[in-house]
């Protein structure tokens, strides 16, 4: 199989999680409960963990929500998951972060906006707070630049720059060069105040894919420091996941990025864990890293006029999502399941052979049987109104084989 190639980064560990330095690229997500609710926020991050989310951020942004993130955790360690927290910070983390020691202390990681921590002489004073206080409770931080809060006065220090230069860039150009400054800068001096360089990720996040692209190739080329990738404020429904698998697929053909979060805006009333699914599949997709048994289905065409085949795909496509705990649990290899589920036999039975246990259904006008393919044999014709059961009785003994 074709894998892209993983740039070389730096190691960080964040709770029990390492991300970097060749390790998979992790998923990690955030909630959008109010923190100072310990029971909803430690309710929402347990569903995005056990979705597979391997660090969630929260926004701690008020008293209320500092002194609430012990609890939270001490929720998640009752329930007996040891999930990777972030605190957000934004504006006023130096004094949150004093003056809440546990909410530093049961934090597993700071994110730090520089554009967001002060202006003039206070943004480095309380940037060094923040990072001291990283120090003292040994924690990792993610210096998280973004374009719609990056840090004003670089950024005009940079036009002026480029207004008196000889060969003077566009506006743009200016934005994402300011963005990855902003970010090198800070873990420069970071670094100046003592913390270690296997405790700094980094991220420049922006809501263009092709700036999105742009940013995190000139970030990638000029420092090891650990990646988060995101195209933020990605939206809703198709727009929010094509505009991030575009941004991501991209970043990760080229190796770039070590965590990665689908910012979704989710549907009014829709599951938070939706983002979570969206960025397991993008990396599945690209062949980065398995998550679940895939399902290799056709469009269907003219050749398929029942729904016969949809509803079959659509319960295998179930009855995967069902078993996967349960057959996880004994045979983590089952991430790599590949089944296939074909309309007719103009690509059924190639697509079949192809997977690890597929079937060829049978098209308009085709004798109503439908052959099964495991391991590119041929081992049954199936038909009739047990096909279905059938079928998904195979799939499972076929992972029952598995090894
Ligand atoms: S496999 Fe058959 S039913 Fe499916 S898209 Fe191709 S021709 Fe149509």
């Amino acid at each position: 199989m074709c894998v892209p190639t993983r740039r070389k980064t730096v190691p960080v560990r964040i709770g029990s999680v390492t991300i970097g330095g060749g390790q998979p690229v992790a998923v990690q997500s955030m909630t959008n409960t109010d923190t100072a609710d310990a029971t909803g926020t430690a309710a929402q991050v347990a569903e995005l963990f056990l979705a597979g989310s391997e660090l969630v951020r929260i926004t701690v942004n008020t008293q209320e929500a500092a002194a609430a993130v012990p609890e939270i955790r001490a929720r998640l360690h009752d329930r007996g998951l040891a999930v990777p927290l972030i605190g957000d910070f934004h504006y006023n983390g130096h004094v949150l972060l004093r003056k809440f020691p546990h909410c530093a202390e049961a934090l597993d990681k700071y994110r730090i906006n520089p554009g967001n921590v002060g202006k003039g002489p206070n943004h480095d004073k309380n940037f060094a707070t923040m990072v001291q206080c990283a120090i003292d409770h040994g924690k990792p931080v993610r210096i998280g630049v973004n374009a719609g809060s990056l840090d004003q006065e670089l950024l005009r220090e940079l036009m002026e720059a480029n207004a008196k230069s000889s060969v003077p860039q566009d506006a743009q150009a200016v934005l994402l060069e300011a963005m990855v400054q902003s970010a090198l800068r800070s873990a420069h001096a970071a670094e100046a105040l003592g913390l270690p360089r296997d405790r700094i990720v980094l991220s420049c996040k922006i809501s263009k894919v092709q700036e999105l692209a742009r940013v995190y190739q000139a970030l990638a080329d000029r420092t090891d420091h650990a990646l988060h990738l995101g195209l933020t404020e990605a939206g809703m429904g198709i727009k929010g996941t094509v505009g991030s698998t575009a941004g991501l697929a991209i970043l990760g053909q080229q190796g770039i990025g070590d965590t990665i979060r689908v910012s979704l805006t989710p549907e009014p009333g829709g599951s938070r864990t939706q983002e979570v699914r969206i960025a397991q599949q993008i990396l599945q997709a690209m062949g980065i890293r398995p998550f679940l048994p895939q399902v290799t289905a056709c469009p269907g065409c003219g050749r398929t006029t029942s729904s016969y085949f949809q509803e079959l795909s659509q319960q295998v496509e179930r009855f995967l999502h069902e078993r996967v705990p349960e057959w996880q649990r004994h045979k983590p290899q089952v991430a790599n399941l590949q089944v296939a589920v074909m309309g007719c036999v103009v690509n059924g039975p190639g697509e079949s052979r192809q997977a690890h246990i597929g079937i060829s259904l049978p098209g308009t006008g085709e004798a109503p049987r439908a052959p099964v393919y495991e391991d590119g044999v041929l081992v049954a014709t199936l038909e009739g109104p047990t096909l279905a059961r059938d079928f998904l009785a195979r799939i499972e003994a076929y992972v029952a084989r598995m090894h």
